[in-house]
């Protein structure tokens, strides 16, 4: 039989400038890329394969026989191959590879494909030769229905998870289905027209086209060095495969500072210095850069992992040089091993944030090596976050009420706003540890409003309308984020109209490390804000080292000195004669004072022989919910001198 190939020798062009497009842009070695590059090698060896069996039957005379029923044999070889592996790129797409029973379904036909062909030279099950003529053997319906059934099992597949596929890669499916019904059908009519790899061109070219963009998966300003997205999608193909491997993460401490003085094209080029050292040391695709000075590293083993961390260590101690300045970058390293130290991607990252932090903040050590502890820190943070998350969606953020004594009123004045969360067992989570986190991941700006509006709602319930309570204000805390990044007054002022409550019932707490580095923005803030008569403490007093000149550009009110100091004092004569001094000094700078943490009658006594204006502490009162504070003022405030004799509380 004479076969038309003028289809295949245009198909098998074709895949060959695919095959030396995909090679020279080396794409980006994914488990996807690779499957592809699998199935493009399988459709063109079975390409091949077809015109030199074609050839071979059309000159059967002049051909040794053995030749034909070796090509016959590869072709179908690869023709069962070919159906298989398509199935396996649809199978990773849908994420079904962990889904055993699919996997069976899809292994099984294919195994017993290739154990047929195997079979064929002896029982002439696909074909046979007689007298240099091809046959088909009866197996030639198994190779119809193996081609029907994955081309079933891929639609089924794809309509079961159509949510999941994108639509690129469905719609390549849709029209590689149709182009072989048609090419079946065509060859039904017309069966010397071979059309085989003309159908798989089809499929191989759309699915090329829906590839991800090898330019996606680079840093667009350093050169050779993979991106964040790239760095993902080799750790989930990491840890789909389970292969072990070490991530060495190298941060670059002092990066923020670099890019705060000198222009964005001179950090690139910094970064583009360490980006091409690391890529000359362990490879290209081995190198990605992550974000804010932070690049990762993978490698196979201990071994490696411990000569490349020797030589980082080395480069970056010698200093770079960079616009004949020398360069010291301060370095970090963070190792993470899979699959000892995390399990999933969300993990991974989850705790190279967590040790990242770590490392920010580390004063000797520079490397961090994660290990199960940090693996329990990382839970517990998770857990916190949760719980926040859960508190914000649910509003159930409770609201504890400390009281504020006056010693020259001898009466509790004014009280102080202090969150409360519980954890799924009902325990409280002590605001110290939950109020960083949510500093960090941003929740805090939800939080913040959200104690406002309580405590707004508790004035207007039972302070505004009950004068003889004595209460004039609530103190409520607001975060260093609260006043970077939202406009104080826009969110406060519709909080304050919404309940009525007079903005001189407020008052700001703002912490000390927040008033030294605070932007001009948050001082202009500030002022507008005390114009409409919302007044400010200044919180925590004493806990940095800053001297008190920076006070008067802000318009506070109230000093809070930091309860660390107040409590050394007690035990300490030379921190007596600081606190001591402290106090004089905001006196005569005309600032009321006010000392936190004051627990016993003696301690009382002695900071009223200080001079301060204002006492906080478990002597005049814990922080309490807002019946048992109310039920405790209207007590205290109505006989004070005899509830103060009844000792701590
Ligand atoms: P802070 O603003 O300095 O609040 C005073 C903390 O000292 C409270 O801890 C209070 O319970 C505790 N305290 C008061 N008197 C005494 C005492 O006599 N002895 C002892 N040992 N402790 C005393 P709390 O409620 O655990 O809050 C801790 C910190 O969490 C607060 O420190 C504040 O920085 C933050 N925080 C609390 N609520 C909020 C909030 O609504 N927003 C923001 N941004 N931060 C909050
Ligand atoms: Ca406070
Ligand atoms: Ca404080």
């Amino acid at each position: 039989m004479q076969y038309n190939y003028d289809f295949e020798i245009t198909a098998l062009a074709v895949m060959l400038v695919v095959l030396l497009h995909f090679l020279i842009i080396h794409q980006f070695p994914t488990d996807k890329t690779r499957a592809y590059l699998k199935s493009l090698l399988v459709c063109v060896a079975e390409c091949v394969v077809n015109i030199l069996s074609s050839i071979g039957i059309a000159n059967a005379e002049n051909i040794p026989a053995f030749w034909n029923e070796l090509f016959a044999f590869a072709f179908f070889a690869l023709e069962g191959f070919c159906s298989y592996y398509i199935f396996c790129y649809i199978l990773m797409v849908g994420e079904y590879r962990k889904n055993r029973f699919i996997k069976m379904a899809g292994m099984i036909p294919f195994l017993v494909f290739e154990l047929m062909v195997l079979l064929t030279p002896f029982f002439k099950l696909f074909y046979y030769f007689e007298d240099g003529q091809y046959h088909q053997g009866i197996g030639a319906w198994y190779g119809y229905f193996y081609i029907a059934y994955y081309f079933m099992l891929n639609l089924i597949l794809i309509y079961a998870h159509r949510k999941r596929i994108i639509v690129r890669i469905k719609a390549t499916i849709w029209i590689y289905s149709t182009v072989c019904i048609v090419v079946v059908l065509v060859q039904l009519f017309v069966r010397e027209l071979l059309l085989t790899s003309f159908a798989n061109l089809t499929m191989l070219l759309l699915l090329y086209l829906a590839m991800q963009n090898t330019e996606d998966l680079f840093d667009p300003f350093i050169k050779d060095v993979a991106n964040e997205k790239a760095f993902m999608i080799r750790l989930s193909n990491i840890v789909d495969r389970s292969e072990e491997k070490k991530v060495l993460t190298v941060y670059i401490r002092n990066y923020r500072y670099f890019f705060s003085i000198v222009d964005s094209q001179s950090s690139n080029e910094i970064l583009q210095m360490v980006g091409t050292y690391l890529v000359k040391l362990c490879g290209k695709l081995k190198v990605f850069y992550l974000e804010d000075g932070v690049f990762a590293v993978l490698m196979e083993t201990e071994e490696d992992r411990l000569r490349v961390q020797e030589q980082i260590q080395k480069r970056f101690s010698e200093g770079w040089s960079f616009n004949r300045n020398k360069l010291h970058l301060d370095l970090a390293l963070i190792i993470q091993s899979y699959p000892q130290d995390f399990k999933t991607v969300e993990e991974f990252k989850n705790m190279l944030e967590y040790l990242i932090e770590h490392a920010k903040n580390a004063k000797e050590n520079r490397v961090f090596e994660a290990n199960a502890q940090t693996q329990k820190k990382v839970h517990y943070r998770n857990r916190l976050e949760a719980a926040i998350d859960h508190a914000i969606w649910n509003n159930s953020f409770e609201v504890y009420y400390q009281p504020i004594y006056s010693v020259r009123e001898k009466r509790i004045v004014s009280l102080e706003a202090l969150v409360r969360l519980r954890d799924e067992n009902g325990e409280f989570i002590s605001p110290e540890e939950f109020i960083p986190i949510a500093e960090k991941n941003g929740s805090i700006l939800q939080i913040g409003p959200q104690v406002l509006e309580e405590s707004c709602r508790f004035l207007l319930r039972h302070v505004l309308s009950n004068p003889s309570l004595g209460i004039r204000r609530v103190h409520i805390n607001v975060s260093v984020l609260q006043c970077m990044r939202q406009n104080l007054k826009e969110v406060i002022l519709p909080i304050l109209e919404k309940y009525h409550i007079p903005p001189t019932m407020i008052s700001l707490e703002i912490t000390e490390t927040l008033a030294i580095r605070a932007p001009e923005q948050m001082e202009h803030y500030m002022w507008e804000l005390e114009k409409l008569g919302i007044s400010f403490a200044l919180d925590d007093y004493g806990s940095g080292n800053a001297n008190c000149l920076y006070l008067s550009r802000f318009p506070f009110q109230k000093i809070k000195i930091d309860k660390e100091m107040v409590w050394s004092s007690f035990h300490n004569p030379s921190a007596r004669i600081v606190l001591n001094n402290e106090i004089n000094t905001l006196k005569q700078l005309g600032l009321p004072v006010l000392v936190e943490g004051i627990e016993t009658k003696e301690q009382s006594d002695e900071m009223e022989r200080l001079g301060v204006d204002y006492i906080q502490g478990f002597y005049y009162g814990k922080p309490m919910p807002e019946e048992e504070c109310l039920r405790y003022i209207r007590q205290f405030n109505s006989i004070p001198e005899d509830y103060a004799k009844q000792g701590s509380r």
